[in-house]
């Protein structure tokens, strides 16, 4: 039996916590800054609708369409419908937040027009990324608790399988933004100076991506754990 189950403090819930306090202040340091470059209007006055529009003339994706959607920070782009969607505060304001974040979205874009390869492996992994996210934690507990080795494993592999998906997101993230910086440049929406402002919100986006992948990766280190307890009982 795995007596840290069943007999006062898991220590192993320790992980969890560390990924959890990795993840609040990655996300409390993304909105300080989206706070900051908020107040920071772009010298062209461009909202983040004309900048997105801009950018996507530029690359010749006249079909992809800019649309405005409730929420905060809840900017996407949706390759199903080909919409480059704009939480209202991007879509209506010219600041250096707004403006760098509809671009990295138009990044997102221009990626799917190019058939860039780290977003169609990601987009191939969505499904199996889903099924590891919702059955990975109960198959496991289930194994843990009536010694199912094969129920084990199979939550590991799972959970092994979204916390890929994460990391393939990366690169998907990281390219986007640089592409948004370098459009937002080459199109004259924004100066060398202004860029460097968008430059530091998109980073601070990027970094709560590589928080979610650390609490992931400790969370999966938990489960090996947590297995490797029950294996020598
Ligand atoms: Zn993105």
């Amino acid at each position: 039996m795995y007596s840290g189950i069943y007999y006062g403090f898991d220590p192993t819930v320790l992980l969890l916590i560390i990924g959890v306090i990795l993840s609040l202040v990655a996300s409390s340091r993304l909105k300080s800054t989206f706070a900051t470059y908020s107040r920071v209007r772009s010298a062209s006055g461009m909202t983040g609708a004309q900048a997105a529009q801009r950018i996507l003339n530029s690359r010749g994706l006249y079909d992809v369409q800019v649309v405005p959607i409730a929420g905060n920070l809840t900017d996407h782009y949706d390759p199903r419908t080909r919409r480059v969607c704009l939480s209202e505060a991007s879509y209506n304001q010219s600041s250096l937040a707004a403006v760098g974040v509809a671009a990295h979205e138009c990044g997102h874009a221009v990626q799917h027009a190019e058939n860039y390869g780290p977003l169609n492996l990601r987009s191939s992994l969505v499904p199996v990324a889903n099924l590891g996210s919702t059955l990975a934690w109960p198959l496991f507990f289930v194994g843990l608790i009536f010694s199912m080795r094969p129920l084990l494993t199979a939550g590991i592999v799972l959970f092994s399988a979204a916390v890929l998906f994460q990391l393939v997101t990366l690169p998907v993230e990281y390219n986007a933004s640089s592409r948004a910086l370098r459009l937002l440049s080459e199109t004259g929406i924004l100066g060398d100076n202004e860029v460097r402002g968008s430059k530091k919100v998109l980073s601070a986006a990027a970094l709560t991506y590589v928080a979610a992948l650390a609490g992931s990766v400790l969370q999966l280190l938990r489960l090996l754990i947590l297995a490797g307890g029950r294996n020598r009982d």
